[in-house]
């Protein structure tokens, strides 16, 4: 199977790391054409305003909700695929949740955690100035923290407010992968 991950800024190598060791077929996405062939598609954690705005001038977004391809959305990923953005409209509103940015606060900027995965179990999450999700309409809610969802679904689409590939851990990343396959 053949998914892409968004390779623009953030923590690109360790999802194509982790992807790989499952067997995937890996495309680092840099332009539309990239996108051909792939069945989903996985946007990496780094600073949602520098990933989003290259990939609107490049049209990669606009091509994204249009052909509905799955995504998995990581921090600053989840925040790019949020219908609501501190209020605002978000890029791809492909999960009807809202979020706000930064919202785990300045205290507890970056911080880890062992959270409870709906189908996975324990679970390292790893939270670096991760957005708060504080609505979900619609959606599966697979893991939380502190009362807050921290991790959902809706349909194919995957979205996690913390860092799943920074242990190389690869379960979460095979959930996607499997409901792809589904
Ligand atoms: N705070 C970042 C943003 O708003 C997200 C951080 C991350 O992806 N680790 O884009």
């Amino acid at each position: 199977m053949r998914i892409g991950v968004i390779d623009i800024q953030g923590d690109v190598s360790e999802h194509v790391r982790i992807l790989e060791s499952i067997g995937a077929s890996v495309v680092r996405v840099k332009r539309v054409p990239d996108l051909e062939g792939i069945s989903g598609v996985v946007i990496p954690g780094g600073e949602s305003t520098v990933i989003g705005s290259i990939m609107s001038q490049r049209g990669i977004s606009k091509e994204i909700v249009e052909r509905s391809i799955p995504v998995m959305g990581t921090c600053a990923g989840l925040i790019l695929i949020s219908k609501s953005v501190d209020g605002r409209n978000g890029l791809m509103p492909l999960l009807d949740i809202s979020i706000r940015r930064n919202g785990f606060g300045s205290q507890r900027e970056s911080f880890e955690t062992d959270l409870n995965v709906k189908g996975i179990g324990k679970f390292r999450g790893v939270f670096i100035r991760a957005p708060v999700i504080t609505e979900v309409k619609k959606g599966d809610i697979l893991a939380e923290f502190g009362g807050k969802a921290v991790m959902l679904s809706d349909g194919k689409h995957l979205g996690l407010s913390f860092h799943p590939e920074i242990y190389g851990d690869s379960r979460i990343h095979r959930l996607f992968v499997d409901r792809l396959e589904a």
